[in-house]
């Protein structure tokens, strides 16, 4: 899944993510949402600073931010 945003493209990759949640819960613009009924879903896109917190937290390694270049 790729979604465009004004400073980053987020790069989910799903045959790795095991919908744990974590990345929604330590994002700090709250750019994903995360149910057990809707699993994860990229809701604020365009909010996106770039700031590989995200990536970090993942414990499996499932989320690219691709920087856009200014
Ligand atoms: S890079 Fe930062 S702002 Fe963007 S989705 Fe990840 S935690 Fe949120
Ligand atoms: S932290 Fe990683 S494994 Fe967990 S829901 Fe987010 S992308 Fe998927």
């Amino acid at each position: 899944m790729r979604q465009k945003s004004s400073m980053a493209t987020i790069v989910i990759d799903h045959k790795l993510c095991k919908k744990c949640g974590i990345c929604a819960v330590f994002c700090p613009k709250k750019i994903y949402s995360f149910s057990a009924l809707d699993g994860l879903k990229v809701v604020k896109e365009k909010e996106c600073t770039a700031c590989d917190m995200c990536v970090i937290m993942c414990p499996d390694f499932a989320i690219k931010i691709l920087k856009e270049k200014v």
